[in-house]
């Protein structure tokens, strides 16, 4: 039996996680479940952001390099972000996006094998991660790189003495699928490969050990469960074991040993600075930086387990629906193979997500037909995933989604 509305409020007042709500702009009358897609805007953002433009930049001008510490920001933040993901200190870095960390850690892979030329993936993983592998693999020729994609129960047999590194997202976008990161990274070691994780929608929504589980490579996004903001600058981690001889290709000045003794060679910096490439857009790295401050005490087996209890209530809730019998859910029912996601596949999916969001439920649409809601434990409340699913019975009841606004699809879905 799902939980009623009154056990929804009863859960909502014993959470342990309520009190990080209040840190958030949350709009009125808005039920937000796409913080997995762009988290909502902390509070201590804008403060920050005003102090960084009006004193830092306004009145510290080019000093506050040195001053406000803004040449340190890739480091400060990869550390705030490496509890985390399980890491120890000097192994991760704010820079960049994803997509182009990616670049940077696939050739770093490919170099830490020599001799091995082959990228493996899955045909579901996110397509940034593929296109990029194939934007790599287009560069280097066949003799150097080449990317295989498989579906993802034929790929670990797959990997072999030829495979230089195996590039995964550990949460499909699409149904929260979560990968067995302990044992896959394992079979990809004994291959002699390198395992490659993307946490783009995992970091913030579950406890990872990246260290633990000797993880070789990983990258993540910034502006998903992080919070960060709109284009937040993505992290990327590099074991300490490889840190000895990796090198990267985007060689900028800001990963050179010494940027500003302006040598014409390049020099890589210590460890893992030397992943840095261009000057970081200060802006956003102090607007990360203030939502970061949000997880310093986080309990994140709490945050896990109230992620299980919202998505397994949001199940319960849509399956014990008579209104909405012929959604199907296309998640793992198990919620030990989920991230912090559910979806569910209906024909008319996207003109009952618009009708849904007309509504003031924001969660979004994938295609070919799935119905997506992000539960982000920080801030979502059990309450608010009772009234979403009472709002899917209006939007079904009264056939919203007939309404002819709702068939065109913006830029941005
Ligand atoms: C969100 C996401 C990205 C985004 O990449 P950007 O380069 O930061 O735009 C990449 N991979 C996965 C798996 C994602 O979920």
């Amino acid at each position: 039996m799902p939980m009623t509305r009154a056990q929804c409020l009863e859960a909502d007042r014993i959470d342990p996680l309520a009190r990080y709500r209040d840190a958030f702009v949350l709009p009125p009358d808005t039920i937000y479940l796409d913080g997995n897609s762009l988290g909502p805007l902390p509070k201590a953002v804008a403060g920050c952001l005003h102090d960084t433009v009006v004193e830092q930049w306004g009145q510290g001008l080019i000093g506050s390099w040195n001053d406000h510490d803004w040449i340190g920001l890739a480091e400060r933040l990869g550390e705030k972000i490496a509890p985390l993901i399980g890491a120890g200190p000097g192994q991760v870095i704010v820079a960049d996006s994803v997509s182009v960390n990616l670049y940077k850690l696939l050739a770093t892979a490919l170099s830490l094998r020599p001799g091995r030329t082959i990228i493996l993936s899955s045909e579901d993983n996110f397509p940034t991660d593929l296109y990029i592998a194939q934007g790599l693999t287009a560069l280097l020729g066949r003799e150097r790189c080449e990317l295989v994609i498989l579906e993802g129960s034929r790929l670990m047999q797959a990997i072999d003495a030829n495979t230089a590194v195996v590039m995964l997202t550990h949460v499909d976008f699409r149904s929260g699928r979560l990968y067995d990161m302990q044992s896959i990274t394992q079979q990809v070691h004994d291959a002699g490969a390198l395992m490659l994780w993307d946490l783009s929608h995992s970091t913030g929504a579950l406890p990872l050990k990246l260290d633990a589980l000797d993880v070789d490579l990983a990258v993540g996004s910034g502006y998903k469960y992080l919070n960060g903001g709109p284009g937040a600058p993505a992290f990327l981690y590099v074991a300490a074991r490889h840190l000895g001889n990796a090198t990267q290709p985007l060689r900028g000045w800001m990963g050179h040993a010494e940027p500003f003794a302006f040598r014409p060679g390049y020099e890589p910096a210590p460890g893992i600075l030397r992943f840095q490439s261009g000057t970081p857009p200060v802006l956003s790295y102090r607007a990360l930086e203030a939502a970061l401050a949000l997880w310093d005490n986080v309990d994140l087996d709490q945050l896990r387990d109230k992620s299980v209890l919202l998505s397994e209530t949001f199940i319960e809730l849509v399956q014990a629906s008579e209104v909405l019998s012929d959604f199907v859910l296309n998640s793992p029912r198990e919620a030990a193979e989920r991230g912090s996601q559910v979806s569910f596949a209906h024909p008319l999916g996207y003109a009952i997500m618009r009708a849904l969001i007309d509504r003031r439920v924001i969660g979004d649409f994938r295609e070919p037909n799935l119905l997506r809601f992000g539960l982000a434990p920080m801030y979502t409340r059990y309450v608010d995933v009772w009234d979403a699913v009472a709002h899917l019975d209006g939007v079904m009841l009264n056939r919203e989604y007939d309404a002819p606004e709702f068939r065109e699809q913006p830029r941005v879905t």
